[in-house]
Protein backbone atom coordinates (compact mmCIF):
# COMPACT_ATOMS: atom_id res chain seq x y z
CA UNK A 1 0.00 0.00 0.00
CA UNK A 2 1.45 3.52 -1.02
CA UNK A 3 2.04 5.72 2.08
CA UNK A 4 -0.56 7.08 3.45
CA UNK A 5 -3.03 5.74 1.04
CA UNK A 6 -5.68 2.90 1.52
CA UNK A 7 -6.35 1.00 -1.15
CA UNK A 8 -9.20 -1.99 -1.62
CA UNK A 9 -10.07 -4.42 -4.10
CA UNK A 10 -11.43 -1.56 -7.18
CA UNK A 11 -10.63 1.55 -5.76
CA UNK A 12 -8.28 3.66 -3.09
CA UNK A 13 -8.79 6.74 -0.48
CA UNK A 14 -6.07 9.53 -0.74
CA UNK A 15 -5.31 11.38 2.65
CA UNK A 16 -7.78 13.60 3.56
CA UNK A 17 -10.42 11.70 1.39
CA UNK A 18 -13.46 9.88 2.39
CA UNK A 19 -15.34 7.33 0.58
CA UNK A 20 -18.59 6.05 1.29
CA UNK A 21 -18.52 2.61 -0.57
CA UNK A 22 -20.99 -0.57 -1.18
CA UNK A 23 -18.50 -3.23 -1.15
CA UNK A 24 -19.90 -6.47 -2.44
CA UNK A 25 -19.05 -9.45 -0.44
CA UNK A 26 -21.90 -12.36 -2.05
CA UNK A 27 -24.49 -12.71 -4.30
CA UNK A 28 -28.99 -13.69 -3.89
CA UNK A 29 -30.33 -16.49 -5.46
CA UNK A 30 -31.24 -13.42 -8.03
CA UNK A 31 -27.87 -12.74 -8.89
CA UNK A 32 -27.88 -9.65 -7.34
CA UNK A 33 -24.68 -8.24 -5.28
CA UNK A 34 -24.78 -8.07 -1.74
CA UNK A 35 -23.07 -5.47 -0.49
CA UNK A 36 -21.92 -4.11 2.90
CA UNK A 37 -21.78 -0.25 3.81
CA UNK A 38 -17.86 0.86 4.61
CA UNK A 39 -17.01 4.22 5.03
CA UNK A 40 -13.48 4.86 4.69
CA UNK A 41 -12.23 8.13 6.34
CA UNK A 42 -8.60 8.82 4.97
CA UNK A 43 -7.05 11.56 7.14
CA UNK A 44 -5.04 14.45 6.20
CA UNK A 45 -1.97 13.12 8.30
CA UNK A 46 -0.90 9.64 8.95
CA UNK A 47 -1.33 7.74 11.63
CA UNK A 48 -2.91 4.19 12.69
CA UNK A 49 -5.20 1.99 10.70
CA UNK A 50 -8.21 1.43 12.79
CA UNK A 51 -11.32 -0.26 11.70
CA UNK A 52 -14.86 -0.06 13.82
CA UNK A 53 -17.78 -2.66 12.86
CA UNK A 54 -21.38 -3.88 13.63
CA UNK A 55 -23.85 -6.17 13.55
CA UNK A 56 -21.71 -9.45 12.56
CA UNK A 57 -24.42 -10.93 14.31
CA UNK A 58 -27.64 -9.37 12.10
CA UNK A 59 -29.82 -8.53 14.72
CA UNK A 60 -27.30 -6.77 16.93
CA UNK A 61 -28.19 -2.79 16.72
CA UNK A 62 -26.53 -1.20 19.05
CA UNK A 63 -23.40 -0.84 17.38
CA UNK A 64 -24.08 0.11 14.15
CA UNK A 65 -25.20 3.74 15.41
CA UNK A 66 -21.87 4.04 16.98
CA UNK A 67 -20.29 3.41 14.06
CA UNK A 68 -22.75 5.27 11.84
CA UNK A 69 -21.96 8.61 13.74
CA UNK A 70 -18.22 7.85 13.97
CA UNK A 71 -18.30 7.51 10.26
CA UNK A 72 -20.96 10.22 9.08
CA UNK A 73 -21.35 12.73 12.25
CA UNK A 74 -17.82 13.59 13.65
CA UNK A 75 -15.53 16.06 11.92
CA UNK A 76 -12.15 14.37 10.61
CA UNK A 77 -10.64 17.76 10.56
CA UNK A 78 -6.95 16.92 11.88
CA UNK A 79 -7.48 13.30 12.30
CA UNK A 80 -4.29 11.54 12.33
CA UNK A 81 -4.52 8.14 10.75
CA UNK A 82 -7.26 6.03 8.82
CA UNK A 83 -10.69 4.79 10.06
CA UNK A 84 -12.43 1.86 8.10
CA UNK A 85 -16.03 1.77 9.11
CA UNK A 86 -18.19 -1.37 8.71
CA UNK A 87 -21.38 -0.71 10.57
CA UNK A 88 -23.37 -3.94 9.38
CA UNK A 89 -20.61 -6.83 8.35
CA UNK A 90 -23.67 -9.70 8.12
CA UNK A 91 -26.13 -7.71 5.84
CA UNK A 92 -28.30 -11.32 4.99
CA UNK A 93 -29.30 -11.38 9.15
CA UNK A 94 -29.53 -7.51 9.33
CA UNK A 95 -32.39 -7.76 6.18
CA UNK A 96 -34.13 -10.88 8.00
CA UNK A 97 -33.62 -9.12 11.50
CA UNK A 98 -31.93 -12.43 12.30
CA UNK A 99 -28.18 -13.22 14.08
CA UNK A 100 -27.07 -15.66 11.74
CA UNK A 101 -26.50 -15.67 8.07
CA UNK A 102 -29.68 -17.09 6.97
CA UNK A 103 -28.06 -19.44 4.36
CA UNK A 104 -27.88 -22.77 6.34
CA UNK A 105 -28.25 -20.34 9.70
CA UNK A 106 -24.37 -20.27 9.84
CA UNK A 107 -22.75 -17.90 11.86
CA UNK A 108 -20.36 -15.31 10.52
CA UNK A 109 -18.71 -14.90 13.89
CA UNK A 110 -17.38 -18.76 13.61
CA UNK A 111 -15.98 -17.74 9.90
CA UNK A 112 -13.33 -15.97 10.01
CA UNK A 113 -10.62 -15.59 8.39
CA UNK A 114 -12.59 -16.93 5.65
CA UNK A 115 -11.73 -18.85 2.87
CA UNK A 116 -12.29 -17.86 -0.79
CA UNK A 117 -13.45 -21.71 -2.30
CA UNK A 118 -15.42 -22.55 1.00
CA UNK A 119 -19.07 -21.98 2.19
CA UNK A 120 -20.57 -18.77 1.29
CA UNK A 121 -20.35 -17.91 5.11
CA UNK A 122 -16.43 -18.16 4.60
CA UNK A 123 -16.28 -16.68 1.61
CA UNK A 124 -18.07 -13.92 3.14
CA UNK A 125 -15.74 -13.43 5.41
CA UNK A 126 -12.32 -13.95 3.77
CA UNK A 127 -13.88 -11.21 1.76
CA UNK A 128 -14.27 -8.66 4.77
CA UNK A 129 -11.26 -10.14 6.31
CA UNK A 130 -9.03 -9.44 3.72
CA UNK A 131 -10.07 -6.31 2.53
CA UNK A 132 -10.88 -4.59 5.35
CA UNK A 133 -9.85 -5.87 8.50
CA UNK A 134 -5.91 -7.12 7.83
CA UNK A 135 -4.73 -3.83 6.68
CA UNK A 136 -6.03 -2.04 9.61
CA UNK A 137 -3.71 -1.80 13.01
CA UNK A 138 -6.32 -2.86 15.48
CA UNK A 139 -9.93 -2.76 15.89
CA UNK A 140 -13.27 -2.57 17.86
CA UNK A 141 -15.89 -4.88 16.91
CA UNK A 142 -19.30 -4.29 18.44
CA UNK A 143 -22.14 -6.34 19.91
CA UNK A 144 -25.35 -7.07 22.51
CA UNK A 145 -26.10 -9.72 24.20
CA UNK A 146 -27.90 -12.72 22.55
CA UNK A 147 -31.96 -12.04 22.21
CA UNK A 148 -33.67 -12.99 25.99
CA UNK A 149 -31.01 -11.41 27.35
CA UNK A 150 -28.94 -8.17 28.02
CA UNK A 151 -26.05 -6.63 29.56
CA UNK A 152 -23.75 -4.03 30.33
CA UNK A 153 -21.42 -2.28 28.28
CA UNK A 154 -18.09 -4.38 28.84
CA UNK A 155 -15.21 -5.45 27.09
CA UNK A 156 -14.47 -8.82 25.68
CA UNK A 157 -10.62 -8.86 25.26
CA UNK A 158 -7.57 -11.31 25.45
CA UNK A 159 -5.76 -8.98 28.18
CA UNK A 160 -3.00 -11.90 28.18
CA UNK A 161 -1.57 -9.88 24.70
CA UNK A 162 -0.21 -6.44 25.55
CA UNK A 163 -1.20 -5.13 22.59
CA UNK A 164 -4.94 -6.07 23.16
CA UNK A 165 -4.42 -5.37 26.71
CA UNK A 166 -3.52 -1.61 26.08
CA UNK A 167 -6.63 -1.70 23.01
CA UNK A 168 -8.99 -3.15 25.90
CA UNK A 169 -7.77 -0.41 28.54
CA UNK A 170 -8.47 2.47 26.47
CA UNK A 171 -11.96 1.44 25.84
CA UNK A 172 -12.14 2.52 29.16
CA UNK A 173 -15.32 0.32 30.23
CA UNK A 174 -15.25 -0.62 34.39
CA UNK A 175 -15.25 -4.98 33.07
CA UNK A 176 -13.12 -6.40 30.98
CA UNK A 177 -13.82 -10.37 30.75
CA UNK A 178 -10.34 -11.48 29.24
CA UNK A 179 -10.40 -14.48 26.60
CA UNK A 180 -8.95 -15.46 23.34
CA UNK A 181 -12.20 -15.74 22.26
CA UNK A 182 -13.99 -18.66 20.22
CA UNK A 183 -12.38 -19.94 16.95
CA UNK A 184 -13.63 -18.32 14.12
CA UNK A 185 -14.79 -15.18 15.78
CA UNK A 186 -13.22 -12.02 14.20
CA UNK A 187 -11.79 -10.73 16.96
CA UNK A 188 -9.32 -13.62 17.97
CA UNK A 189 -8.65 -14.50 14.06
CA UNK A 190 -7.94 -10.60 13.52
CA UNK A 191 -5.80 -10.28 16.76
CA UNK A 192 -4.08 -13.80 15.82
CA UNK A 193 -3.45 -12.09 12.05
CA UNK A 194 -1.62 -8.82 13.79
CA UNK A 195 -4.85 -7.00 14.50
CA UNK A 196 -5.33 -6.70 17.72
CA UNK A 197 -9.15 -7.22 18.48
CA UNK A 198 -11.26 -6.38 21.16
CA UNK A 199 -14.96 -6.93 21.28
CA UNK A 200 -17.50 -4.67 22.70
CA UNK A 201 -20.61 -5.89 24.57
CA UNK A 202 -23.46 -3.20 24.68
CA UNK A 203 -27.36 -4.23 25.71
CA UNK A 204 -29.61 -6.17 23.99
CA UNK A 205 -30.31 -7.60 20.46
CA UNK A 206 -33.52 -5.80 18.38
CA UNK A 207 -33.05 -2.45 20.49
CA UNK A 208 -31.36 0.86 20.19
CA UNK A 209 -29.86 1.93 23.49
CA UNK A 210 -29.35 6.00 23.33
CA UNK A 211 -27.20 5.74 27.16
CA UNK A 212 -25.24 2.81 26.02
CA UNK A 213 -24.40 3.98 22.57
CA UNK A 214 -23.57 7.30 24.14
CA UNK A 215 -21.04 5.41 26.06
CA UNK A 216 -19.73 3.27 23.24
CA UNK A 217 -18.80 6.92 21.82
CA UNK A 218 -16.77 8.04 24.46
CA UNK A 219 -14.84 4.57 24.45
CA UNK A 220 -14.15 5.31 20.99
CA UNK A 221 -13.06 8.81 21.67
CA UNK A 222 -10.69 7.33 24.28
CA UNK A 223 -9.13 4.77 21.96
CA UNK A 224 -8.49 7.12 19.04
CA UNK A 225 -6.79 9.32 21.69
CA UNK A 226 -4.89 6.35 23.25
CA UNK A 227 -3.29 5.90 19.79
CA UNK A 228 -2.76 9.75 18.67
CA UNK A 229 -5.21 9.97 15.50
CA UNK A 230 -7.13 12.83 17.45
CA UNK A 231 -4.27 13.90 19.28
CA UNK A 232 -6.50 16.94 21.26
CA UNK A 233 -9.15 14.30 23.15
CA UNK A 234 -7.85 12.62 26.23
CA UNK A 235 -7.90 8.84 27.12
CA UNK A 236 -10.41 8.35 29.70
CA UNK A 237 -10.40 6.59 33.27
CA UNK A 238 -13.57 4.98 33.86
CA UNK A 239 -13.52 5.55 37.30
CA UNK A 240 -13.10 2.04 38.39
CA UNK A 241 -12.35 -1.24 36.74
CA UNK A 242 -12.44 -4.76 37.12
CA UNK A 243 -10.08 -7.77 34.38
CA UNK A 244 -11.65 -11.06 34.99
CA UNK A 245 -10.73 -14.21 33.11
CA UNK A 246 -13.10 -16.02 31.03
CA UNK A 247 -13.75 -19.54 33.70
CA UNK A 248 -12.88 -18.12 37.07
CA UNK A 249 -14.30 -15.50 38.58
CA UNK A 250 -17.62 -14.33 36.53
CA UNK A 251 -20.51 -17.04 37.39
CA UNK A 252 -23.23 -17.76 35.23
CA UNK A 253 -26.07 -18.38 38.01
CA UNK A 254 -28.55 -21.32 36.48
CA UNK A 255 -31.88 -21.69 37.56
CA UNK A 256 -32.40 -24.86 39.32
CA UNK A 257 -36.36 -24.85 38.72
CA UNK A 258 -38.61 -24.84 35.29
CA UNK A 259 -40.46 -21.37 35.85
CA UNK A 260 -40.86 -17.24 35.11
CA UNK A 261 -37.90 -15.27 36.93
CA UNK A 262 -38.91 -12.01 38.37
CA UNK A 263 -34.98 -10.23 38.35
CA UNK A 264 -35.03 -7.79 40.87
CA UNK A 265 -31.69 -6.32 39.92
CA UNK A 266 -30.70 -4.41 36.28
CA UNK A 267 -27.43 -4.99 34.36
CA UNK A 268 -24.31 -3.18 36.49
CA UNK A 269 -26.29 -3.14 39.39
CA UNK A 270 -23.77 -4.19 42.15
CA UNK A 271 -24.78 -7.00 44.51
CA UNK A 272 -23.35 -7.89 47.94
CA UNK A 273 -23.05 -11.66 48.76
CA UNK A 274 -26.28 -13.48 49.87
CA UNK A 275 -28.81 -10.72 48.31
CA UNK A 276 -31.44 -11.58 46.69
CA UNK A 277 -31.26 -11.32 43.00
CA UNK A 278 -34.38 -12.97 41.73
CA UNK A 279 -37.35 -14.98 42.42
CA UNK A 280 -38.59 -18.15 39.98
CA UNK A 281 -42.62 -18.74 40.52
CA UNK A 282 -45.01 -20.84 38.12
CA UNK A 283 -48.53 -20.58 38.16
CA UNK A 284 -49.32 -23.43 40.45
CA UNK A 285 -46.87 -22.09 42.91
CA UNK A 286 -47.61 -20.04 45.55
CA UNK A 287 -44.29 -19.55 47.36
CA UNK A 288 -41.16 -18.80 45.06
CA UNK A 289 -37.51 -20.00 44.57
CA UNK A 290 -35.46 -17.27 45.30
CA UNK A 291 -31.67 -16.86 44.06
CA UNK A 292 -28.77 -15.47 45.88
CA UNK A 293 -26.13 -13.82 45.26
CA UNK A 294 -23.33 -16.60 45.98
CA UNK A 295 -21.01 -13.38 46.10
CA UNK A 296 -19.96 -9.96 46.23
CA UNK A 297 -20.01 -8.51 42.41
CA UNK A 298 -21.87 -6.63 39.80
CA UNK A 299 -24.24 -8.13 37.56
CA UNK A 300 -22.95 -8.19 33.95
CA UNK A 301 -25.48 -9.97 32.13
CA UNK A 302 -29.31 -10.68 33.15
CA UNK A 303 -32.68 -12.64 30.72
CA UNK A 304 -34.59 -9.98 29.39
CA UNK A 305 -36.98 -13.26 28.69
CA UNK A 306 -38.45 -14.30 32.00
CA UNK A 307 -39.32 -18.16 31.08
CA UNK A 308 -36.75 -20.55 31.99
CA UNK A 309 -35.93 -24.28 32.13
CA UNK A 310 -34.00 -25.53 34.92
CA UNK A 311 -30.41 -25.40 33.71
CA UNK A 312 -31.24 -21.57 31.82
CA UNK A 313 -29.00 -18.71 32.40
CA UNK A 314 -30.41 -15.86 35.23
CA UNK A 315 -27.60 -14.06 35.43
CA UNK A 316 -23.69 -13.06 34.95
CA UNK A 317 -21.88 -11.95 38.27
CA UNK A 318 -18.08 -10.91 38.25
CA UNK A 319 -16.58 -10.76 41.65
CA UNK A 320 -15.06 -7.57 42.82
CA UNK A 321 -12.20 -7.32 44.62
CA UNK A 322 -11.95 -5.28 47.75
CA UNK A 323 -10.31 -2.26 46.33
CA UNK A 324 -12.63 -2.57 43.51
CA UNK A 325 -15.47 -2.82 45.38
CA UNK A 326 -15.09 0.44 47.77
CA UNK A 327 -14.52 2.51 44.53
CA UNK A 328 -17.76 1.33 43.50
CA UNK A 329 -19.22 1.80 46.22
CA UNK A 330 -17.92 5.52 46.24
CA UNK A 331 -18.78 6.10 42.60
CA UNK A 332 -22.59 4.88 43.78
CA UNK A 333 -22.73 7.32 46.56
CA UNK A 334 -21.22 10.41 44.30
CA UNK A 335 -23.81 9.75 42.03
CA UNK A 336 -26.88 9.49 44.77
ZN1 LIG B 1 -22.87 -10.75 18.79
Amino acid sequence: MAEGVFTYSGGRVEPGETDDIRFPVSETYLGDPIRIPVTIINGSKPGPTVYLSAAVHGDELNGIEVVREVAQEWDHDGLEGTLVCLPVLNVPGFMAQQRYLPIYDRDLNRSFPGAEDSTSARRMAASIFSEFVEPCDLGIDFHTSTRGRTNMLHVRADTDDPQVARLAKAFASHVIISSDGPSGSLRREATDAGVPTITVEMGEAHRFQRDLIDRALDGVVSVLAEYGLRPTDAVRWPGWRTIVGDQDEKTWLRANAGGVVEMHHTQGALVHEGDRICTITNPFKAESDTVCAPFTGVIVGVLENPLVYPGNPLCHLVRLDADTLRAVEREQLNAE
